[in-house]
């Protein structure tokens, strides 16, 4: 018997016996399989392969070379360019292989391939213990981490890839490595950043740190007062406390029921900016730490008060739910003068879709102080990071929230920093993956491919190309 690969015409080999399940098209569970959280992307794998151990993913694998199938991996299918699928491959499929193991006195968490961060929150969080992860419980660990990994915690701890003491990685080849400081130290430094490339992750060693209590703090500004709140923002950004992180968010208020109850009727439906102020510490020192941001210009509406760790992580989950249609765009700004928060301020206001937002962050704290040496992940030291998300759910509106998305983007373009967040990157020029690393770790990260990918068999990433430009 033949199949189509896409490209090649190739014969069918007899399918391993799994540990987990393979599914083809029509099998009872394919098309839920399939699913990725953008419905963007409505692919069909020629074999989805549900790992459910080290050995699963080394038959897939080589399954895959010995059909001549490209391959495809998904952790936790969050990643808004789709990467976890693609027709006629045959797809990784990690979800099954959430296991995380939590060593209390070591501050360490193994956390298994597929995991979600609420997996590694509930693991660790009743040890007192946590690491520093996204802002979505469903986003995937591995994809998250491999690419960098900014959330709540970064500005006080760094970044989830800063976390990764070790890892165990499928090769292209099959053969199963343990990346260390010791052994295989180069590729190590390369999974802290530079994506899914070079092998596929089965478990991560994490470092843990020390658990405090949270403080929530948020404020909703109207329209008409949001570029003074971001005068105010831009100000007291740089006097920020590393325990302190606020986060922004352009978008029409009120737009999910049942949430932000505290929020009056008047201002629901209508465009507005968000500032969250999120303080890791004594909690009589939390409504203190935002005051100066908040008491220059006093918010519409607000809300203020304790919340536990696992219910910050999972705040926003309702807000991008799996399915709809979604396309983003990311940029890091050296600086948010009058003239980009007017900008920013005119993109909301033409906003085809009321689930879209614009968001923004002040970044560095210890993101900025980890050795740059240390790790694969480029643009340390930019000062805000620049999303535009669009949310909508009819195929029809595609083209103009597409449109929209590039457009708010561009209008920033005067006040960009180099670089990129490599993990928001959709539908970019070919060149970008090398722009956004840089000429030196680019070539440094290319070395790595060459030598554990050298036939670039995990190509459905933010791809580096194996030995491009050679190592110095
Ligand atoms: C709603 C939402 C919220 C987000 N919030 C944040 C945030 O707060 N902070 C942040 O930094 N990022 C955030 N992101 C971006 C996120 O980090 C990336 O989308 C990331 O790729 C998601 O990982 P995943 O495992 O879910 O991806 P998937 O779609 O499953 O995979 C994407 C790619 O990751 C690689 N990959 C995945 N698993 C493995 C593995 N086990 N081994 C090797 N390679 C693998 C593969 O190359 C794959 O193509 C968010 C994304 C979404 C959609």
């Amino acid at each position: 018997m033949t199949v189509n690969s896409g490209r090649t015409r190739v014969s069918q080999p007899t399918l391993p016996v799994l540990d987990g399940t393979w599914l083809r098209p029509g099998d009872p569970g394919y098309d839920r399989a399939r699913r990725v959280w953008n419905g963007m992307h409505d692919r069909r794998p020629a074999h989805i392969v549900r790992c459910a151990s080290v050995a699963d993913v080394r038959r897939a694998l080589r399954f895959a070379a010995g059909a001549g199938y490209e391959v495809t991996v998904r952790g936790g299918g969050h990643n808004v360019a789709g990467t976890a699928v693609a027709d006629g491959t045959v797809m990784v499929d990690l979800s099954l292989l959430r296991g995380v193991e939590v060593d209390p006195a070591a501050r360490t968490a193994r956390a298994q391939g597929g995991c979600l961060l609420g997996d590694l929150d509930a693991a660790t969080e009743p040890h007192g213990l946590v690491c520093p992860t996204g802002i979505i419980s469903r986003t995937g660990l591995a994809g998250l981490a491999l690419g960098g990994g900014y959330g709540w915690l970064s500005r006080r701890w760094g970044l989830t890839c800063d976390h990764v003491l070790s890892a165990q990685v499928v090769l292209a080849d099959g053969s199963v490595v343990e990346a260390t400081e010791r052994d295989h130290h180069e590729l190590l430094w390369a999974l802290r950043g530079g994506g899914g490339n070079f092998g596929i992750v089965t478990r991560f060693t994490l470092r843990l740190r020390p658990a405090v209590p949270v403080h929530r703090r948020t404020g909703v500004y109207e329209l008409a007062s949001a570029e003074q709140a971001l005068a105010n923002y831009r100000a007291f950004a740089g006097e920020l406390s590393a325990d302190l992180h606020v986060a922004g968010a352009l978008k029409v208020a009120g737009q999910y029921g049942g949430y932000e109850t505290w929020l009056p009727e008047r201002l629901r439906g209508r465009p507005a900016l968000y500032l969250t102020a999120v303080w890791f510490g004594a909690p009589e020192r939390a409504e203190a730490a935002s005051e100066p941001l908040f008491a220059a210009l006093p918010p519409a509406a607000a809300s203020s008060g304790p919340i536990g760790y696992r219910q910050l992580q999972s705040g926003g989950d309702h807000e991008r739910p799996d399915g709809n249609r979604y396309y983003t765009k990311t940029r890091y700004l050296a600086d948010v003068p009058a003239p980009a928060a007017a900008e920013m301020v005119d993109s909301l206001a033409a906003m085809p879709s009321p689930l879209s937002s614009i968001n923004f962050e002040y970044l560095r704290g210890a993101i900025a102080d980890v050795p740059d040496q240390d790790s694969a992940f480029p643009g340390r030291e930019a000062p805000f990071i620049h999303t535009v998300s669009a949310q909508w759910s009819r195929r029809a509106q595609d083209l103009e929230n597409i449109a929209w998305t590039r457009r708010s983007v561009e209008r920033l373009d005067p006040w960009s920093h180099t670089g990129a967040y490599v993990n928001y990157l959709v539908d970019e020029r070919p060149d970008r993956v090398r722009e956004v690393y840089g000429d030196a770790r680019y070539r440094r990260l290319a070395a790595v491919k060459a030598a554990y990918d050298p036939g670039n068999a995990l190509h459905h990433n933010q791809n580096i190309r194996p030995g491009q430009g050679n190592p110095e």
